[in-house]
């Protein structure tokens, strides 16, 4: 997640699913990319207007980066996004307008108190907006640690033939090993809980996406190159990009990380959604990084002949 942004959505325990209206004798026109609707959005307010998922989906990740709170496009309401974990859903439902309570508290005050006011509730939306973060994150926790597990089966590790026989013990893979197997299996890469997949960058190419979003320049201009290489001169500092699963802050330096394709266009990761090399392979292959080298299933048997696997 990019530290620096925030965001909210809705599904359930499986992944593949976003809550939609099921009920469809009319194929609708979405009234943001105009195509026929395969997905409805079942939306929280009285709005009659159509429109696909993923529009909606887009649609409430853009409000949310724009002021922190996810809003409806037509009406402006807020919406509250929750991911289901027993559907794999996402479930969207009204939020309590925050205007109207400023309104109410702003009733007859001075122009200072009424300054004071502002400030606090930005803070407080921050901090809101955080904590939708937060929430939402806990609630998709469990199928995406689900889906890297499945990525694990679907690109097995080698396994050491040789010791089967022999009944020496079995090479151990290295973390290294496992995350190196693991960055060659990208053809298949692993699934992100909003539906997309998650690609291996390294932490420049990180930097410079996180650049793209948050520098007033394009790319190609000298001051997003100055900024960009200013970054790369620190490759031990730390990214303003923290992994969704463990919390660690990210380096600019960092070899692999696995990003979602989808950046910050879904509300289910508004601020963007990253893995660590250390998750990826801790989950998938559950392999630790802070062994020097792991057993496999083979090497279970005792044995002081440890193979390392190289790099
Ligand atoms: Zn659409
Ligand atoms: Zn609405
Ligand atoms: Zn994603
Ligand atoms: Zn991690």
């Amino acid at each position: 997640m990019d530290v620096l942004a925030t965001s909210a959505v809705e599904t359930s325990g499986d992944p593949q699913k976003i809550v939609s209206d099921t009920k469809e004798p009319e194929v609708e026109e979405c009234a943001i990319c105009f195509d026929a609707i395969t997905q409805l959005a079942k939306l929280p307010c009285s709005c009659k207007v159509a429109y696909c998922m993923m529009c909606w989906d887009q649609a409430l990740a853009q409000s949310y980066n724009a002021c922190w709170q996810s809003r409806c496009p037509t009406c402006r309401i807020p919406v509250r996004v929750d991911y289901d974990a027993e559907t794999g859903c996402l479930v969207f439902s009204r939020e309590v307008p925050r205007d109207e309570q400023a309104d109410e508290e702003d009733a007859g005050l001075e122009e200072e108190p009424i300054r004071r006011n502002r400030m606090r509730r930005m803070m407080t939306s921050h901090s809101t907006a955080l904590e939708d973060r937060r929430r939402i994150s806990a609630q998709t926790r469990p199928a995406q640690l689900r889906l890297l597990r499945e990525f694990g089966a679907a690109n097995p590790l080698p396994q050491p033939e040789a010791s089967i026989e022999s009944g020496i013990q079995a090479p151990a893979m290295t973390f290294q090993a496992a995350a190196a197997i693991a960055a060659c299996a990208a053809a298949v890469r692993p699934q992100c809980v909003c539906r997309s997949q998650l690609e291996r960058v390294s932490g420049l190419e990180r930097t410079k996406r996180l650049c793209q979003r948050h520098l007033p320049y394009p790319p190609d201009h000298p001051e997003f190159e100055r900024i960009l290489s200013s970054f790369m001169e620190r490759p031990n500092e730390s990214l303003p990009v923290q992994c969704d699963l463990c919390g660690e802050s990210l380096a600019f330096g960092t070899p692999g990380i696995w990003t979602c394709e989808r950046g910050n266009s879904t509300i289910l990761h508004a601020s963007a959604y990253d893995v660590c090399e250390s998750c990826l392979v801790r989950y998938a292959y559950n392999v630790e990084p802070g062994a020097s080298s792991v057993q496999t299933e083979l090497s279970q048997q005792p044995s002081d002949d440890v193979l390392v696997v190289p790099l």
